[in-house]
């Protein structure tokens, strides 16, 4: 089985953080292009919830009170104005309306703002690194819904957009796998593996010893397996990590088909995030060539070459 996608995948990213001035004080910024040649490589979904709530540019900040998003959405928390106005009913239908055009259009994935009350995810506060009441109302939402959640802040680092593109891939991929039949179960297990095992070695070992012994799983039990390595996938890997799986995989395809790379520098070797990062992707795109599978991206994007472009899979990741 080979594993590739060749249709551009649909990203829903807060608007004020694709060049959309929509922030309270009118203020926003671009991280995607960050990306360089990239970036064109996905489709943008730019939304901003307290926007399409009907609250304008400039408005007053919000804020919850009471409890996280999570309690917004039980009753248990509320959402005010500065001034004291209770805002929950505009923000139901803010949060609703963007959740409904993400649906429509098919996206899983979304690049949010950290910090904000509303697109924050794991904070909702951006003063002095202060956690707030995560999640904030539209990511509770997001969260609830089982969206790849990327945070806008990593698209400046060239090391973790790596993680986060290769993990996408695959989750993308993988989402829309039948997982239905035991040898197809165990063909994708085998692309999926050695990235699962980078991630979470006891979690990947505890999956790879249900399939090895696919015998004793009902059909009925093939949806949850899908989703512990959906949500496995969702989860970033570390750099030391990243680090050492590039030397194995590196050593392995040097021993097994001899490929060969300047670029790779041996483990110990003393360099940055941004050196490592160019090493893989240059691994990444050799491999892709040689139609050979790199266990650390296993799924791969075909974008097709515009004239007078040489063919590659992926990369155009520009030093941020
Ligand atoms: S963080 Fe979300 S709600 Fe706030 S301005 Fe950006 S897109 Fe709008």
């Amino acid at each position: 089985m080979e594993g590739f996608i060749d249709t551009k995948i649909g990203i829903g990213i807060s608007a004020c953080q694709f060049g959309g001035r929509v922030r309270y004080n009118g203020k926003g910024q671009d991280v995607t292009r960050l990306l360089g040649r990239e970036r064109s490589d996905f489709i943008w979904h730019p939304l901003c919830p307290e926007v399409m709530s009907g609250m304008g540019v400039p408005r007053v900040p919000v804020s919850l009170r009471g409890g996280n998003g999570d309690d917004f959405w039980e009753g248990r928390a509320e959402v005010k104005s500065r001034e004291g106005e209770n805002l929950g009913e505009w923000m139901r239908k803010g949060c609703a309306s963007c959740l409904d055009t993400l649906a429509r259009s098919g996206v899983r994935a979304f690049v949010f703002m950290e910090g904000s009350p509303s697109c924050g995810v794991y904070r909702t506060s951006l003063k002095n690194k202060r956690l707030g009441h995560p999640p904030g109302i539209f990511g509770s939402l997001l969260l609830r819904e089982g969206f790849f959640l990327i945070p806008a802040q990593d698209l400046q680092s060239p090391i973790k957009w790596w993680d986060w593109r290769r993990r996408l891939f695959a989750f993308v991929w993988l989402s829309d796998q039948a997982f239905a039949a035991p040898s197809e179960i165990v063909e994708i297990w085998h692309l999926l593996k050695f990235l699962c095992q980078e991630i979470s070695r006891a979690q990947a070992d505890e999956i790879g010893r249900r399939i090895a012994d696919m015998k004793s799983l009902s059909n009925r039990e093939y949806p949850g397996l899908k989703k512990e390595i959906l949500d496995l996938l969702r989860r970033p890997s570390e750099v030391r990590r990243i680090k050492q799986a590039l030397w194995k995989h590196y050593r392995f395809l040097n021993k097994r088909f001899g490929i060969e790379s300047e670029a790779v520098r041996m483990p110990d070797d003393e360099r940055g995030v941004s050196k490592i990062a160019s090493e893989l992707l240059s691994l990444e795109i050799l491999t892709s060539r040689e139609g050979l599978l790199f266990g650390a991206v296993p799924i791969h994007y075909r974008r097709a070459p515009s004239a007078g472009e040489p063919e590659l899979d992926s990369g155009g990741n520009e030093e941020a």
